[in-house]
């Protein structure tokens, strides 16, 4: 058994705000320790369950945010950005199964640092589904007939995941009381959550992969006119018109993913005023 695990941060037991996951602010050493001994509870329990290969991925910002000599021997990870799929990236046909921990509720909505890749983006939709980082991830996963089993990360996240995949398993380790406080379980308490959700999911698989439809008609709303005039610089977009969404008719999943990720990185490029 092959297991696929995409490792964010938001959605880290007892981090509540940007000073654990921005890479320049007081408390980020600690986060980035946490999320390490996080993945461990996972990667041990993957094992436990009879797996053969666990292959992580660094799925936050700049995605070098998981400490190696810290993370559990047996594991392989992906660390660094450039990456063509980003959150996803090494996620294949070959996996039996795919586990997102530390995710996070999409933009817009209640839960803690909740948000859609940037800020700047306020909904994403793959035809007329509605999704986040979770949805998106999980569509890209279902193209390869990989079930998202699990998905660790606050009470937002975990009802998000459930809304969306058919039997998943959810470990929520914080609950929201604002985008930026949380009631939290120790670490020690939410490692042996997290097991346990995983040995469950993965014992005994009941998810579906989230299967997107062939050729996606895939949108992304930005919060601003000018992110959207940049986003539309990407050939084969369209701005639909008096708003700031912008189209791309995809020829599969994938290729609407990594439009996502050259029109967020374009969007960025605005200015505030
Ligand atoms: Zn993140």
């Amino acid at each position: 058994m092959k297991v696929y695990l995409s490792v964010d941060m938001e959605g880290i037991t007892g981090l509540p705000d940007y000073t654990y996951v921005s890479s320049n602010e007081k408390n980020y050493e600690r986060g980035r320790l946490i999320m390490t001994q996080e993945a461990n509870a996972v990667i041990e329990a993957a094992f436990e369950a009879g797996a053969t290969e666990v292959l992580v991925n660094d799925s936050h910002s700049k995605m070098n945010n998981i400490v190696i000599e810290e993370l559990h021997p047996d594991a392989l990870l992906i660390t660094g950005d450039v990456k063509p799929f980003s959150m996803v990236q090494g996620l294949d046909s070959t996996f039996d199964a795919a586990i997102f921990l530390g995710y996070h509720a999409r933009a817009g909505q209640k839960g803690v640092m909740s948000h859609a890749m940037t800020w700047g983006v306020r909904n994403m939709w793959v035809d007329d589904e509605v999704v986040g980082e979770l949805g998106l991830n999980a569509m890209v996963a279902g193209y390869f007939g990989v079930p998202v089993v699990m998905v660790g990360g606050d009470d937002c996240a975990a009802a998000e995941a459930k809304a969306l995949i058919s039997g998943v398993k959810t470990a929520a380790v914080k609950e929201t009381i604002s985008r930026s406080a949380v009631k939290s379980l120790t670490p020690a308490k939410a490692h042996a959550l997290l097991k346990e959700t995983a040995a469950d999911a993965l014992n005994d698989i009941q998810a579906k992969p989230l299967i997107a439809s062939d050729a996606p008609v895939f949108k992304i709303e930005f919060t601003n006119y000018g992110m959207a005039e940049w986003a539309n610089l990407m050939p084969g977009t369209e701005i639909e018109p008096d708003t700031c969404i912008v189209t791309f008719r995809a020829k599969n999943i994938l290729e609407a993913y990594q439009a996502m990720l050259v029109m967020t990185e374009l969007a960025m490029r605005t200015s505030f005023c």
